[in-house]
């Protein structure tokens, strides 16, 4: 069997920083389409030129783009005992590739999704600074980093993402409604989905999820 952890919410509820924990604590990759997408850009490659333009304006790059994307990541050894997907299935359609790739009953999924409200999510959003070396992610507030407008692991200049702006965020939180929020029917009906509270401390946020992901593996006991 091979572990399927998705985490799951709207942008900003905190997938990227919960699934670099995840994967230190389990020891599976983290997976961001965002992230392989922003690279692909920054890199100037074909891909990244085909997807600049739907994630500058908040749109979905098409399915089949980023299912290619999936498919060729999931498939490197070191997904072989299981992997956390952070961003990615964001339509039915993605969600039914993912179920596509592997044998039926070889994945293990828990999908846990992260529940954070609009009017926070806006000002997380608005305050976030990423750093395009490690991935690392900060908040000029509730998360400064240690080394000013550099960061604080790996030195690299800080960079506030291109569609963290008001107008591309109220168009990724549209889009988050439409397209994505119905997969959570779609895992309810699979028994698969778990929700947690996203508005707390990081920490606190970090042990519900673990709790339900243990339990779903067999590890312990939900605790969320
Ligand atoms: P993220 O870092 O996950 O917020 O992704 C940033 C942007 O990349 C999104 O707003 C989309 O334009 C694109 N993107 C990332 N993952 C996906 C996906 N699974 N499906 C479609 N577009 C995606």
């Amino acid at each position: 069997m091979k572990t399927a952890v998705i985490l799951f919410g709207p942008p900003g509820a905190g997938k990227g920083t919960q699934a670099r924990r995840l994967s230190v604590e389990l020891g599976y990759p983290s997976v961001s389409t965002g992230d392989i997408l922003r690279e692909a850009v920054a890199a100037g490659t074909e891909l990244g030129l085909a997807a600049r333009k739907y994630m500058e304006s908040g749109m979905l790059v098409p399915d089949e783009v980023v299912d290619g994307i999936a498919r060729d990541r999931l498939m490197r050894p070191d997904c072989a005992r299981g992997f956390i997907l952070d961003g990615y299935p964001r339509t039915i359609n993605q969600a039914e590739h993912v179920e596509s790739l592997f044998p039926r009953g070889e994945l293990n999924t828990v999908v846990v999704g992260i529940r954070v409200d609009d009017e926070v999510l806006l000002r997380r959003l608005a305050g976030r600074r990423t750093c395009p070396g490690c991935a690392k992610m900060f908040h000029v507030q509730s998360s400064p980093s240690k080394a000013g407008d550099r960061c604080d692991e790996c030195g690299t200049q800080l960079v506030q993402r291109r569609d963290d702006s008001e107008q591309v965020v109220k168009e990724r939180l549209r889009v988050y409604q439409e397209n994505t929020r119905p997969l959570i029917e779609f895992y309810k009906s699979r028994k698969v989905y778990f929700e947690v509270d996203g508005s707390g401390a990081v920490d606190g946020i970090f042990e519900s999820i673990l709790g339900i992901v243990n339990a779903r593996l067999g590890r312990g006991a939900v605790s969320a």
